[in-house]
């Protein structure tokens, strides 16, 4: 409101900050900037800023391209890489209105916000995400372009990487406590080059917002060390890929806060949530591991995950509940991966969950041995599916999901699938060198 604006004002004018950028994301999670006077601050608070919605990937039509950026002023922040430099910048992220003052269909972060009220009808109305962003640091050449290069060996928790790299992450999380995200901890990850930051529990939106202001903060860190992070999911065949697992926990006194999961007896939310995201797995998948290239970790041979079955010891489920040292339960979806649109990723698993908590469905029970030593029949019979094999795969399965659908709503369907689709078409026609390599010479 009003009054927060002029805090912000007075707060801006003693750290001499002159400039706010405002920050939104468009439908594929790409990061959407433009820089105010803090002169304008007062009126982008209480009117918002007029944008050309038409411009952004995933937006809309021509004809309905007048939109506002709306300064969610609970999300201001000083931006730390720049805060020794003359001229500090804070930073703000917004909600997109059209111009009847109505949410913009297809705003990735009304469409969280929207099924975060759903599961607060559900009752599921005090949950946390903790993340875990895996990603790999590769050198940056004279060129200015990442090199592709195995430049250490450390392995997983490993100490003997390269410094830069070492370095490198220790900035990261420097970075991120001073944006006020909450870190777990940091460490390097199984394959060379890989690393990982888990961020400790928030309420949804925040940790989709902190999800995203993390990955700016990291880039930006990563480029002062020459070093460029990469969010591909898969950049090597023979090493592990990069997941974004995320940690659902339901904190509330009075609620059974998922207990049940690990306990015998009563099915309760937990067990039910889970059966929610098992049964919109597929759909589910098309959100999570968005590209071409995601599909390529879902394979069997690493610990990503290939098969929709949840567990609490198996190496590679798809969802993994566990107690943490509070005695909190959490149920870990592991699906996704860091390429993914945060805001759209979590509200599709958080409908999902929520949809098994309405329709009161109960999770099959927990797997422990492998299911990819199991034969087809075995996983048949068993019914544990295969996740999508590839993006047009998980398309359709997203067009068949009524609940997912009506999580993303229609406009923004349409545009991600049109767009999902293009790409998956723009792979299909291309020739790629193993294809010259195997049938050249046949
Ligand atoms: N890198 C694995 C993945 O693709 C996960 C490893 C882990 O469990 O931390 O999801
Ligand atoms: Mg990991
Ligand atoms: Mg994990």
């Amino acid at each position: 409101g009003q009054t927060t604006a002029d805090n912000l004002i007075s707060l801006a004018q003693a750290a001499d900050i002159r400039f706010v950028r405002l920050q939104f994301t468009d439908l594929f999670g790409t990061v959407k900037t433009v820089e105010l006077p803090v002169t304008g601050l007062a009126q982008a608070c209480a009117e918002g800023v007029l944008f050309d919605g038409s411009s952004i990937h995933g937006f809309a039509r021509v004809e309905e391209s007048d939109m506002y950026l709306c300064p969610d002023t609970s999300t201001w922040v000083l931006l730390p890489w720049l805060d020794d430099a003359s001229r500090p910048l804070a930073r703000m992220i917004c909600d997109i209105k059209l111009p009847d003052g109505s949410a913009f269909a297809g705003d990735p972060r009304a469409i969280l916000k929207r099924a975060v009220a759903d599961a607060q009808v559900c009752g599921l109305d005090a949950l946390t995400i903790a993340t875990e962003l895996e990603f790999f640091l590769f050198p940056l050449g004279n060129d200015g372009q990442p090199a592709l290069a195995v430049v250490d060996h450390a392995g997983y928790f490993g100490n003997d990487q390269q410094q830069a790299a070492a370095h490198c992450r220790l900035d990261m999380a420097d970075a991120l406590a001073k944006l006020g995200i909450p870190l777990f901890g940091t460490h390097h990850e199984t394959a060379p080059c890989q690393h990982e930051i888990d961020i400790a529990p928030l309420p949804i939106v925040q940790a989709a917002d902190a999800l995203v202001t993390a990955k700016i903060a990291m880039r930006t860190v990563a480029q002062e060390h020459g070093l460029y992070v990469s969010w591909m999911p898969k950049p090597f065949a023979g090493f592990a890929g990069s997941g974004l697992h995320l940690r659902f926990q339901a904190k509330r006194a009075d609620m059974d806060d998922f207990q049940d999961v690990l306990r015998d007896g009563n099915v309760g939310c937990g067990r039910r949530f889970i059966a929610g995201l098992l049964d919109h797995a597929a759909a589910l998948t098309a959100i999570a591991n968005p590209l071409v290239n995601s599909y390529k970790r879902l394979r069997p041979g690493s610990e990503a995950p290939v098969y929709a079955f949840w567990s609490t010891r198996h190496p590679m489920p798809f969802v993994r509940a566990a107690m943490d040292a509070n005695g909190a339960v959490s149920i870990e979806l592991r699906s996704p991966d860091p390429s993914c649109n945060p805001y759209l990723a979590f509200a599709a698993a958080l409908a999902a969950g929520t949809d098994g908590v309405r329709r009161r469905l109960n999770a099959p029970p927990a797997l422990f041995e492998s299911a990819t030593a199991m034969t087809e029949e075995e996983r048949f019979l068993r019914s544990i599916p295969r996740l999508p094999v590839h993006l047009d795969d998980a398309l359709t399965f997203l067009e068949e999901d009524e609940t997912i659908r009506a999580c993303l709503g229609e406009h923004a369907l349409t545009h991600y699938v049109g767009a999902k689709a293009a790409e998956w078409e723009a792979y299909s026609r291309t020739i790629h060198r193993w294809e010259h390599e195997q049938y050249l010479l046949g």
